[in-house]
């Protein structure tokens, strides 16, 4: 029998739009989510949450650490669950400008919305709310507001470590209509090459020199870049050398990242690409480094896990489908999996994130807080997980 999450004792739609509001109103760039931290420190308590704030902050120079609130289970036997979604976004919205049109959230273009992953935060905090006024039976939950997400999952992976536990884990943190579920993601390694020439005088001796940016354009013609096969992806996205146009340049600094969703593939790629960087440098006359470093794992869920069979419940409970899908992209999900808590991330509808034409559909909103609320529901009633 379905539940009904509509109406005066479920979500409640204008609650949570204007919560929603709320949060877009708090400016929190990646390592400066104080306030924000702040806000939400204080919303979870008031939902009687044991709620503890982490030393994130201090690891990575942000302004604060990763907030986290526990409710002990209601329901004995029911799985744990971890409900996450992070603070930070990719720009500041300071002097943010909200519009409205029909269904729609959006801005007037100065800055982004900030609905990633903010419209994460609303659906859980929504979701919280229900539970605790119709004092609905749960299983352990422990939410995880993490910090400085888009600039390498730094909070979440500060989280490693302190002995985070949960049986079924949720994130909040992907575009994509309600009911989207990714499930494979890829593992990511940066790569920074450093080219070493010899300077000279370009009109004087320039024979005696070795001109690292010709080097560097040389190992890039090389380097296969752009999307690789299905499951794999290269870019150099930065370079610098060079001092003035009479110096032949005696260094080079390129920094890429390669991605694949096939570990076996992507430690082939980085090979492959420090034999490039190396046999070019030297036929040229040159040297260079070549280092790499993993940023995040891969994960793979398979579709009949528990983890995947909850939602696949919950959203039926709401006559949703559910869409399981690789990502190219990394998010906190990749850390929870590391840290051994199997988990997904979970579309809310969020649109043209990383922009200012971001926007989100108050719908997919309403859709999004009734999903974690399904999913309390769905696993409160496996008591003998
Ligand atoms: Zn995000």
């Amino acid at each position: 029998m379905a539940i009904l999450y509509r109406g005066e004792n479920m979500v409640t739609q204008e609650r949570l739009l204007s919560e929603f509001l709320n949060l877009l109103q708090i400016n929190s760039p990646s390592k400066g989510e104080r306030e924000l931290a702040d806000f939400l420190i204080n919303r979870l308590s008031g939902l009687g949450m044991e709620v503890e704030e982490d030393g994130a902050g201090a690891e990575i120079g942000g302004s604060a650490g990763n907030v986290i609130g526990r409710w002990a289970a209601r329901v004995k036997g029911a799985p744990s669950l971890l409900l996450a979604a992070h603070m930070d976004t990719v720009e500041s919205t300071a002097g943010i400008n909200l519009m409205e049109k029909d269904d729609k959230i959006f801005t007037n273009g100065t800055t982004i919305l900030g609905a990633d992953d903010k419209a994460g935060i609303a659906a859980i905090l929504e979701a919280l709310r229900v539970v605790r006024e119709k004092g609905l039976p749960h299983g352990e939950i422990t939410v995880v507001f993490t910090v400085a997400e888009e600039v390498g999952l730094l909070g979440a992976k500060s989280l490693q470590g302190q002995g985070l536990r949960a049986d079924l884990g949720y994130v909040l943190d992907s575009g994509g209509p309600v009911g989207t579920v990714i499930n494979h993601a890829p593992a990511e390694e940066d790569i920074r090459i450093e080219v070493f020439g010899r300077s000279a005088h370009a009109g004087v001796n320039p024979e005696e020199g070795i001109n690292a940016i010709q080097v560097a354009g040389a190992i890039l013609t090389q380097l296969p870049m752009g999307r690789l096969d299905e499951e794999s992806t290269a870019n150099i996205g930065v370079i610098r050398g060079g001092k003035a146009t009479n110096i032949v340049p005696d260094y080079v600094e390129m920094q890429g990242e390669i991605r694949s969703r096939d570990e076996v593939k992507l430690n082939k790629l980085v090979e492959e690409w420090r034999e490039i960087v190396a046999d070019t440098a030297s036929k040229l006359g040159s040297r260079a480094n070549y280092n790499h470093e993993r940023v995040y794992q891969s994960f793979k869920v398979e579709p009949n896990h528990p983890v995947i069979k909850v939602v696949e419940t919950a959203l039926k409970e709401m006559d949703l489908p559910m869409n399981i899908k690789p990502r190219g992209g990394g998010s906190d999900t990749n850390i929870f999996n590391a840290m051994g808590i199997p988990s997904i991330n979970l579309g809310i509808g969020m649109e043209k994130n990383h922009s200012p034409e971001e926007y989100i559909n108050k719908s997919d909103l309403f859709n999004a807080a009734c999903l974690v609320l399904s999913i309390i529901n769905t696993a409160a009633k496996q008591q003998d997980f």
